[in-house]
Formats: C-alpha cells, structure tokens, sequence
C-alpha cells in the first residue's frame, strides 16, 4: 500500500530540513515511488536540498571515452560492451590509438580522459594475457597505468574504471588519474545467484565492490561510485545500496559523486526483455539519492539516458550530468547520443540552473585537499582550473 501523501511530505521536510533520513523512512518513500503524488513529493524536497546545498550550480565534464579493452571475464546480462576474443568487435586499443583520441580531445576542448575497460580479461582470454606478455604487461592494470601516462602527457586528465582492482593497483594508478571510478551497482546478493543478472560476473559479487570502496577510501581517492536502476532489485535493496554508498563516504570523505544510471535492455542480451524504469520513476530515485545523500554530496545523472526529461531530472535534485563527449560516443550505451553541449547549456539554464565545467575531480577535492592526488596531476588540473576549481573559460587556459 502506497504511503499517504501527508506522511511522505512530513519525511521528506524533516530529511529536507535535518539534512539527513534514516533507512527506515527511506525505504517507506522507496516503496511508494509508483504514486506520482509521492514521487513529486520526494523530487520537490529533493530540489529543495540540492539548491540548499549546491545553489544553483549543475556540472558536467567534457571528456573523451576511451574503452582501453572491451575484453571481460565477467559476463552480466545486460551486457553489450564486453566482446569474446574471437569477435570482430573485439578490441584493446593500442597506446598509439590512446594519444590520437587524446589529440582529438584536446583540439576539443576536453579535460578528462575517461578510461573504461572490461574486468580483469586475462584471466579468462589467453589471447589477452599474451597480448600484454608480448608488450611486457603483466596485467591489464599495468597497461591501464601505462595509457594512463600516455593521456596525462598528451594534456589530459584521466580518470579510470577498469574494474576490481587491489589497492596497490589503485595506488599505481593515482601517479596519472585524477580520480578513479567503480559503480557499486547494487548491494544485492539476489542478483549474483543462478538466473540472476550477476551469476556469471564474479566482479559483481557487492562484498568485493565494496571491499574496493573501502580500500579506495583508506587511499583518500576521489572516487565515482553509483547504482544501476531495473536490474531485478528492489526498491529496498535500491536504498540499502545508496546507504551504503553514504556510509562509506561517511568514514572516508571519499566519493566524489554519486550516479543514478537507469538500465536499457538491449538486443542480443539475457536481459534483453527486462522492462526498464521510467523516466519518471528514474527521476523520483533521482530525488531520493538527494535524500539520502544530503545537500552537499554530488548526485549525478547521465543526460544520455534520459534525453527528454532533462528539466524533471534537473528539478529532483541532481547536481551533475558526469562526462559528456563532443567527440566519442557513450561505449556502455551506444545506442544513447549525447546531448551536444549547447543544448545541455540551454535546457539547463532554461530550467533556472547555472551549467558550469569541471574537471575528472570537483573543486573541494582539488582546492583542499592535495594530499588526495599525485603532486603532477594536481599540478595539471591547477593549470586548466579558475580559482574556483572550476574549468577555467578556454581563452584564459590557452594564454
Ligand atoms: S563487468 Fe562490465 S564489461 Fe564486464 S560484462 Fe559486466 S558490465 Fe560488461
């Protein structure tokens, strides 16, 4: 049964006004999200926080993607990235191929090299494991480090998500990325057991993800984390994985941002069938990743996948619409173009925001706290930031 509408808008004040919301109350609303009423409710006081905490700031950061390896030993449902050797598609891209993209991005005005890559391939290709041998790689990680410098030295930022890695991966990977990246997904067991969308994805296992947040946090990395809505959990397991998220930032100041990505099924996938959430429900998990997050972390959407209802989402308290690509496409949903980045200025400043740029890491990070980052990264991103630790206007960064 849905909560009445008078007890959802007396949570959502309190969470409003006391900056926070326990799991219990967080659950209730969860489980209400159907109701239009409640979602409303939920996005408003959601709007209410964001501009408490964040004003009328909304970021985004202009990248270039580049998917190192499509390569997995995973294997999720929902998957088109990842590709089996043998495939056409397969590709690992070569350092040469990482600095033209670079050079690509640059000419564009881009600052942040996104490197995303499928998990741990060696392990399951041999094809790949003599690939890195042949190149003098013990491991994927190690090649990452390497096209990592390789994007620093061609003038960007990089930031990684290259899966499960160990902290001293982590720590190799600091000397060239501003920040690293892992989304948690989702804290549910369910969807690791057989038929469940993470049977055959070890790296899903929510203990291991985890236990890399952790690790990433006692690093004091900047880090990306985020849920991905509709694949077979449920709205309590929804807030249990954003607790966690907030816990985890909780005892180590760590994630930088937080993403609410909603699943597309895909042809040719297990899950090609599975029904997606709603762009409306989409923007009420929106409002309520404000919620418990608070006023001051950074809760993002991609503008990607859910092109017509930017203003709803920009009106249930995101902060950030994470890296948008005037060069590459999106390689996890190739299907999503990006919105070009007159439009995303224009619908969010019709909207009654203020889009600004930042770079891989945001202001507080990069301003306050140096210890978090390799002395030449920090260095680097001074170079193409204002005094305020946003991206400097571009006239002013060539002078
Ligand atoms: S771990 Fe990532 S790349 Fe690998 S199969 Fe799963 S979603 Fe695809």
């Amino acid at each position: 049964m849905s909560l009445a509408l008078a007890d959802a808008e007396r949570i959502v004040a309190c969470a409003v006004s006391d900056a926070a919301i326990d799991p219990a109350e967080a659950e209730l609303l969860a489980g209400s999200l159907g109701d239009a009423a409640v979602r409303d409710a939920v996005r408003a006081g959601a709007l209410e926080s964001k501009l408490r905490g964040k004003g009328d700031v909304v970021s985004f950061s202009r990248n270039v993607f580049i998917p190192l390896t499509n390569l997995c030993r995973d294997r999720c449902a929902y998957c088109t990235f990842a590709k089996l050797p043998d495939s056409p598609e397969a590709k690992t891209y070569a350092l040469d191929e990482v600095a033209e993209v670079v050079r690509g991005g640059v000419a564009t005005g881009c600052s942040e090299a996104l490197l995303c890559l499928g998990d741990k391939p060696e392990i399951a290709h041999p094809q790949h494991r003599d690939w890195l041998r042949e190149r003098g790689y013990r491991s994927t990680p190690d090649y990452v480090v390497e096209a990592s410098r390789v994007a620093f030295e061609g003038g960007m930022l990089p930031h990684t998500n290259a899966g499960i890695l160990t902290s001293d991966e982590m720590q190799a990977l600091r000397a060239w990325n501003a920040s690293l990246g892992l989304m948690l997904e989702s804290t549910s067991e369910r969807l690791c057991a057989r038929g469940g969308p993470h049977f055959w994805a070890p790296d899903k296992k929510p203990a291991v993800r985890l236990r890399m947040h952790e690790e990433a946090g006692e690093l004091g990395i900047p880090f990306t984390s985020g849920l991905l809505l509709g694949i077979g959990e449920t709205p309590a397991e929804r807030v249990q994985t954003l607790f966690a998220i907030r816990d985890l930032d909780e005892r180590h100041g760590h994630i930088q941002e937080t993403i609410v990505q909603p699943f597309h099924p895909k042809p040719g996938t297990r899950m090609r069938a599975a029904t997606p959430l709603s762009d409306a429900e989409v923007a009420g998990w929106v409002g309520l990743a404000r919620l418990v997050l608070g006023p001051a972390r950074n809760v993002q959407a991609p503008p990607n996948l859910a092109p017509d209802v930017l203003e709803t989402l920009l009106h249930s308290g995101l902060n950030d619409w994470g890296g948008v690509s005037p060069v590459t496409l999106d390689f996890i949903n190739p299907e999503a173009p990006w919105p070009t980045l007159d439009e995303l200025r224009r619908r969010t400043e019709a909207a009654g925001h203020r889009l600004v740029e930042r770079l891989p890491v945001y202001p507080d990070d990069l301003l306050e706290r140096p210890e978090r980052f390799a002395p030449r990264v920090r260095e680097a991103a001074l170079r193409l930031a204002g005094p305020d630790g946003w991206v400097r206007p571009r006239q002013e960064a060539a002078a």
